[in-house]
């Protein structure tokens, strides 16, 4: 089995007029000082991490995949990996640092704030973790599924996946709550495969405005490609 990779010196510095402009903060406000401040700290505090591991596929049947002897049960991870021989599995998160800040904010402002600011390191650590896996692998073509992210991989697929990663919360502070939530909830797990064609579960979700949507709603993507065919 290969060994698990921790990335845990990965550079942060918070984006201060992203986050100004996303936050409707004006220069020259004690608002804008406030954040200046609150930035300052957080470059000094924030230690955003990823975890992976390289995993070859035992076996496929009709509705999921073993790797390396875990199972993880899905209709549409099966076909997305029809033609895969190997993942990575990761998580990467903010950091328990900036999380465990966060916590200690008192005005509701600065803790809407520092949400934002969570994102963005998760958002350095997310992309560390891509260059490396370029950088490695050469992967070429890749796309992800995160447990949760569809009814047909539900959140308690997240159990399998921390397991196959061994010890998250001691190696990267991740950890899951009874209800399969990351702790801190800036985080995101997931399985990276190679692919041909794109895909990201957005295209199979209804969910009408969401915010985060990354693809376009296929309607008929379900039907056309995933439905298991009558025996
Ligand atoms: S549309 Fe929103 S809720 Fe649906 S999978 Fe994409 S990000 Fe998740």
């Amino acid at each position: 089995m290969e060994p698990v990779i921790v990335l845990d010196n990965i550079p942060f510095q918070a984006d201060i007029e992203a986050l100004m402009k996303q936050m409707h903060v004006q220069p020259d406000t004690s608002d804008a000082e406030d954040m200046q401040k609150m930035v300052a700290e957080v470059e000094r505090i924030a230690r955003p991490k990823a975890m992976y591991a390289l995993r070859f596929i035992d076996s496929k049947d009709d509705d999921g995949v073993v790797v390396e002897g875990t199972r993880f049960s899905s209709r549409v991870l099966r076909v997305n990996l029809d033609k895969a021989e190997r993942v990575f599995l990761y998580i990467a998160t903010c950091g328990r640092e900036l999380d465990d800040w966060a916590h200690t904010l008192d005005d509701p402002l600065h803790q809407f704030w520092a949400e934002a600011i969570k994102i963005q390191a998760l958002g350095a650590a997310s992309r560390m973790l891509t260059q490396h896996l370029t950088d490695t692998y050469q992967p070429g073509k890749t796309s992800d599924m995160n447990p949760g992210s569809l009814a047909d991989w539900p959140l308690r697929e997240q159990r399998p996946l921390f397991r196959s990663l061994g010890d998250p919360f001691a190696t990267i502070g991740v950890e899951l709550t009874a209800s399969c939530l990351m702790v801190p909830n800036k985080s995101v797990s997931g399985i990276r495969f190679p692919t041909e064609e794109s895909f990201a579960s957005c295209m199979l979700c209804p969910r009408p405005e969401c915010p985060n949507r990354r693809a376009p709603h296929d309607p008929v993507l379900f039907e056309q490609k995933y439905r298991k065919q009558a025996e």
